[in-house]
């Protein structure tokens, strides 16, 4: 079975909804509007709803049909869809481009948000599964981890799950494909701050200070010797620094330089190895030079890590419903992250990616971008996808 055919029939409706959430983009924990038009439509289609969850989440509860007149199992499962845009100031110029001066829906969320209420209007009509699934629809996604609040608000306590599943889509790769993997599929992403403490002086006279910029400089190259020459060449990471902040003037030396970066790996021990490597870097520099080192290293996203036995099954589903030759079990990680990954702490589960368009035709422009749109025309394959999913893990009489 490819496509759902129930759920073509409300391609028009599916496209509808995304292209008005598109119209009215909300950035991290201000999603009301949009909380509102899906606890709407999921209301409207029998589902319980719960709110307030992360401020703005909204969990949909849906139960399949009873087995044999003794309840409808006690399985359950959670999907999720992330609602929230990115400070943007979109550049296309449809008629459906953002109101919202400064706030776009650069990374496809509202395409994720319709994908997966098109699969709850579905699941609701036919309720063709035993057990029961899990809305989840996250605020947040970027920068701020909505998912991590929604976990530590007690998310999987509220609505108890045995697997999760998100979903993103993904430009470059064609509409129609997907792409999985089982273990690390995103890095975690970190932050940190160096701040060397030298001594000012007269820039003619720099014998009579301790120049931090001459100092943070080295820390600058040596940083890098962390990816190159302490971690296993085998091993993924990334150190980089992004901010070098340091003088305001031409002819004085300042007293204090500051550095800021990020760091991306797979493992949680490397993340350690990382904050540790840096620190270790940084404070030898300081201290041959006989300047002060502050660090600061700050644990943001963890890595996302897609189980085996739901990563074997999100295969099985998306082979059946876009074809065996468009799936590609084992796509290459990414060194992007993704809060998704919060939730997989806490359940088994996988996250796909699914093709918004290849490079130059329509979905093809890269996310984050000011011209990005969400592809339409893949917003079926994903709720049946979705639906396919649920009838998958919870199958009637199973
Ligand atoms: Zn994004
Ligand atoms: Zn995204």
């Amino acid at each position: 079975m490819p496509i759902i055919n129930r759920i073509a029939e409300f391609h028009d409706d599916m496209t509808a909804w995304r292209r008005d959430l598109h119209r009215h983009p909300e950035t991290a924990f201000e999603e009301r509007r949009t909380a509102e038009f899906v606890a709407e439509k999921l209301a409207g289609w029998g589902l319980e709803v719960h709110r307030g969850l992360a401020k703005t989440g909204v969990v949909g509860t849906l139960h399949g049909h009873e087995i044999n007149g003794g309840g409808n199992g006690s399985r359950a499962i959670g999907l999720r869809a992330d609602m929230d845009a990115l400070h943007i100031h979109e550049l296309n110029d449809f008629g459906h481009r953002s109101t919202e001066d400064g706030k776009m829906h650069a990374c496809g969320h509202d395409g994720h948000t319709a994908m997966l209420l098109g699969a709850a209007r579905y699941l609701a009509e036919t309720r063709n599964f035993a057990g029961t699934v899990h809305f989840i629809f996250q605020p947040a996604e970027e920068n701020e981890g909505g998912g991590r609040v929604m976990v530590e608000e007690g998310l999987f306590e509220k609505f108890p799950v045995e697997s999760v599943y998100g979903l993103h889509n993904i430009p470059g790769m064609a509409a129609g494909r997907a792409g999985l993997r089982v273990g690390s599929a995103m890095a975690s992403f970190d932050i940190f701050e160096i701040t060397v403490t030298g001594d000012g002086a007269h820039a003619a006279m720099p014998h009579l200070g301790n120049d931090p910029i001459v100092v943070a400089a080295q820390i600058v190259g040596a940083v890098q010797t962390i990816a190159s020459r302490r971690i296993d060449p085998l091993e993924s990471i990334v150190v980089s620094i992004t901010q070098f902040h340091a003088g305001d003037t031409w002819n004085v030396i300042p007293h204090q330089a500051v550095l800021r970066g990020t760091a991306r790996c797979f493992k949680a021990e490397l993340r350690d190895r990382i904050e540790s490597e840096i620190e270790k870097i940084a404070g030898g520099i300081c201290a041959a030079h006989g300047a002060t080192l502050e660090y600061r290293y700050e644990r943001r996203y963890p890595a996302l890590i897609n189980s085996e036995r739901e990563t074997g099954i999100a295969a099985g589903v998306a082979a059946e419903v876009l074809g065996a030759d468009n799936v590609q079990l084992g796509a290459p990680p990414l060194m992007g992250s993704e809060d998704f990954a919060y939730l997989l702490e806490e359940r088994p589960g996988c996250y796909i990616w699914l093709g918004n368009g290849a490079g130059g035709g329509p979905g093809g422009c890269s996310v984050h971008n000011p011209h990005y749109d969400f592809n339409d025309e893949i917003s079926v394959l994903g709720a049946s996808y979705w639906a396919r999913l649920v009838e998958t893990t919870l199958p009637r009489g199973g």
